[in-house]
């Protein structure tokens, strides 16, 4: 497939936003002027130690309160904003606001070790993404090493070569990267093999059933061993029973994440449930 430009890409995607309902119509311009008003939120959902159970870090995870259409989800949302381009100034608030938000754990004592961010398949296309990252980290004195950028396998596959550079710099720079929804999407191993990753996901769709789906059982195990052998951590999503959090133990899953743990949660609660299984000094 040809590469389009950045320009011709965004007139495709207008035409094809045109062809879609009012309702879509209706969130792409409410989100123009919610991006200009602030009315984003984050939560955040914490990530654990499989072993330890100590929180180790965070997913921040966009929410949207519009006054006439409600709460609208990010799964809903997010592929419109992607589709206008209105995702880059969204993506910049968000990077922003978690990497204050993380700033501020540090200071209040609370250990965490990252921070992580959804990046949508054009904010890890765009040239200019180291920049924002270190424009970023410094208005929020962050070091780099604190920001996890979660991104999934369709930003990578496009352009597999413009990826590994992206990657270079990124990994230059310091801040850490996680393969999202792992599992789910076209690249190849030969990809995963050059691509610098610190941690794949895996995905919910293979946690959900693996007590009754024994071939959910063998990708999982499929999928940590991989990791293992290119010296990768893995973190399972959507772990939200004992009995799946007893397999993925027993698997050597590093990390896990879900309901069972914690839903994700707004600022403040989420720092008054750290500060609470966190040992005061
Ligand atoms: P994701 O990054 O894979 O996030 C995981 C989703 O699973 C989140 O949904 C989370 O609330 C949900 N989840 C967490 N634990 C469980 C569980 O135990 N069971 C179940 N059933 N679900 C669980 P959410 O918040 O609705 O976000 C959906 C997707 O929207 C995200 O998938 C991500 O792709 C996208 N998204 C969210 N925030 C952002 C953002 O700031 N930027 C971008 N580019 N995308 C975002
Ligand atoms: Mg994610
Ligand atoms: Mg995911
Ligand atoms: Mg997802």
């Amino acid at each position: 497939r040809a590469k389009q430009s950045g320009r011709n890409r965004y007139s495709f995607f207008t035409a094809e936003l045109e062809a879609r309902s009012a309702r879509t119509l209706h969130i792409a311009n409410a989100l123009r002027r919610a991006l200009e008003r602030e009315q984003f939120a984050l939560h955040y959902q914490p990530q654990l130690d499989t072993h330890t159970k100590a929180v180790i870090g965070a997913e921040a995870l966009i929410r949207w309160y519009h006054p006439e259409l409600g709460q609208v989800s990010p799964a809903e949302f997010i592929p419109i904003a992607e589709s206008t381009g209105l995702i880059i100034g969204i993506g910049d608030w968000v990077m922003r606001t978690a990497a204050q938000d993380m700033r501020r754990w540090l200071d209040m004592g609370i250990t965490l070790r990252t921070v992580s961010v959804n990046l949508s398949p054009l904010q890890f296309q765009h040239h200019h993404l180291p920049e924002q990252v270190a424009r970023n980290l410094a208005h929020a004195r962050l070091p780099a090493k604190h920001l996890m950028l979660e991104l999934t396998e369709s930003a990578a596959v496009d352009d597999p070569a413009a990826a590994i550079a992206m990657l270079d710099r990124l990994n230059r720079q310091g801040v850490r990267i996680a393969l999202d929804d792992f599992g789910t999407g076209y690249s190849s191993l030969s990809y995963l093999k050059r691509f610098q990753i610190h941690k794949l996901k895996i995905d919910q769709s293979f946690v959900r059933d693996l007590e009754q789906d024994a071939n959910d059982r063998a990708i999982i195990v499929a999928i940590i061993h991989i990791a293992k052998a290119l010296g990768m951590d893995t973190l399972a999503e959507g772990v939200e029973s004992e009995a799946q959090l007893d397999f993925l133990q027993a698997q050597g899953c590093n990390f896990v994440q879900g309901y069972l743990f914690s839903r994700p949660l707004p600022a403040p609660q989420f720092e008054a449930l750290l500060l609470a299984c966190t040992p005061a000094s």
